[in-house]
């Protein structure tokens, strides 16, 4: 089992999930059920997307940074995260990768 991102948004959580079920990579979703209450800001909290087998992981981050990079072709705008150097969409909040918070210019 290893961890590939939180994301405050179940919504975009379970939508990186399908991709990587359709790729046949198994996963699931810790803290599932913990986050439907508004205003949860603890990241610990959040929604976790998980493999379940750990080599399955470089695979499955692939096609979510390949993933990633089609929509900010489409958004136009990019966010290089300050503490891991990792570029996010631009409307996204926090880095993808370290979930350190994003602010746009
Ligand atoms: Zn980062």
């Amino acid at each position: 089992m290893k961890e590939l991102f939180r994301e405050r948004d179940l919504t975009k959580v379970t939508f990186y999930q399908s991709l990587l079920e359709a790729a046949e990579i198994p996963t699931f979703i810790k803290n599932e059920n913990l986050s439907t209450t508004e205003g949860v800001s603890i990241p610990d909290f959040f929604p976790a997307l998980c493999v379940v087998h750990s080599e399955d992981y470089d695979r499955a981050y692939a096609l979510i940074k390949e993933h990633l990079e089609e929509t900010e072709k489409l958004s136009g705008t990019e966010i290089t995260c300050p503490n891991c150097g990792e570029t996010s969409p631009g409307n996204f909040g926090a880095c993808w990768n370290c979930q350190s918070p994003l602010t746009q210019e």
